[in-house]
């Protein structure tokens, strides 16, 4: 048997919508991409949307459409695709990290604000939270420590879209994306939907959107270039795409679901690891399945179990590999090992497992099965 990691959910209507892109002469800025945002701004529950050539781009222009430059602080976490982090330092910004929770391995609230409290420096001037895995941060706690200290948000939902989080005092739910200054999401093939390449940059704020669509396209607006901008722009191929994937994002998600209760339910009483945590508060938008392999387990006794995995066809990972101690990072940060403890704790141990819409339950018990027997061995 042969399992990928993940696997996109395309059917005929998604082909058929870029065939008819096909025959118009709109294959750019047409009015697929329109409808594609205002459709997406809708589901998410903001004012705007502006869509990208990737969640990449789109971090990029919330980074630098906040003014976020040379020497400024932001606050994220070092347990994330390299992105979340890397887009700080395309505008000379300070990725500032701070370790992670144990159970929801998003931000740890407490340790912001023990980093506020003890860094002398006035300049940190935003917060980046990563919705790690499909799991939403704790937001209200995150604005609260945003307003006092007069930070801006920058969401990354592109591994959570369609999250849901219930705020503990006013007890309604909203989704993620929509509590910080702005978020941002990701169509790569792996993510829960898919434009082959995209992204997305959600926000309430009219200016914050136009300064975004301006920087996507040259710098437009009015007809000159008012800034210095880029060519991030998405195809109205890739925006037909888009909506058909956003017309069935429920039917996907409920699929996530249905898979990640199937595995729930067969890993259950496999005492060597430990499931997926959901918070109380929070409906997850399942992007990945990962489970942790318990305190006495080693990192060399995990790889050993992924390459086991890996001969027996089912594809595998270590998400994800701490960023700062990335090669780029150590070599120009000086970070080491020890730095971020929690990050490193939970990076040894975890084995993401294949997950996608259509896994069959034949296939989860060939995994379970070998997992079992990787782990016993
Ligand atoms: C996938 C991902 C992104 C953006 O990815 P692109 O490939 O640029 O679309 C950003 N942050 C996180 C946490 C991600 O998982």
């Amino acid at each position: 048997m042969k399992i990928p990691l993940s696997s996109p959910d395309i059917t005929e209507k998604e082909i058929e919508s870029i065939v008819k892109v096909l025959r118009t002469p709109n294959l750019s800025l047409g009015p697929k991409l329109a409808e594609f945002e205002t459709k997406f701004a809708e589901f998410i529950g903001t004012k705007y949307a502006v869509a990208v050539s990737s969640g990449t781009a789109g971090l990029h222009l919330c980074i630098k459409a906040l003014k976020i430059e040379e020497g400024d602080g932001v606050i994220t976490t070092p347990f994330s695709f390299i992105t979340s982090s890397n887009c700080i330092l395309y505008e000379g910004g300070n990725p500032a990290f701070v370790d992670i929770n144990r159970k929801t391995l998003c931000i740890d609230v407490d340790k912001i604000e023990k980093f506020i409290a003890k860094s002398t420096n006035r300049t940190i001037k935003a917060i980046l939270p990563v919705h790690i895995f499909g799991h939403p941060c704790e937001m209200d706690r995150i604005m609260e420590i945003a307003d006092r200290y007069n930070l801006d948000v920058i969401e990354d939902g592109c591994e959570a879209i369609g999250a849901e989080y219930k705020n503990r005092s006013t007890g309604s739910w909203r989704k993620v994306g929509t509590f910080g200054k702005c978020g941002v999401f990701s169509f790569y093939p792996n993510k829960p939907m898919t434009t082959g390449e995209g992204g997305m940059i959600v926000t309430d704020d009219e200016k914050l959107a136009q300064i975004c669509s301006s920087l996507r396209n040259q710098g437009r607006e009015d007809s000159t270039h008012k800034r210095l901008g880029y060519n991030y722009r998405i195809s109205d191929i890739n925006s037909a795409l888009g909506i058909v994937q956003l017309e069935r994002l429920d039917e996907i998600l409920e699929k996530r679901e249905k898979v990640a209760e199937l595995y729930n339910r067969k890993l259950k009483e496999v005492g060597e690891v430990e499931l997926p945590y959901i918070g109380s508060n929070v409906k997850m938008g399942w992007f990945v399945y990962v489970v942790r392999l318990k305190a006495n387990f080693s990192k060399e006794k995990r790889d050993e179990i992924l390459d086991k995995l890996k001969d027996r066809g089912i594809e595998c990972r270590s998400y994800f590999y701490p960023i700062h101690l990335q090669p780029f990072y150590m070599e120009n940060f000086g970070y080491k090992r020890g730095d971020f403890p929690t990050a490193e704790y939970i990076s040894d141990r975890t084995i993401a497992l294949p997950f996608h819409n259509n896994l069959k339950e034949e296939e989860i018990d060939y995994i379970v099965d070998n997992l079992l027997h990787a782990i016993k061995i």
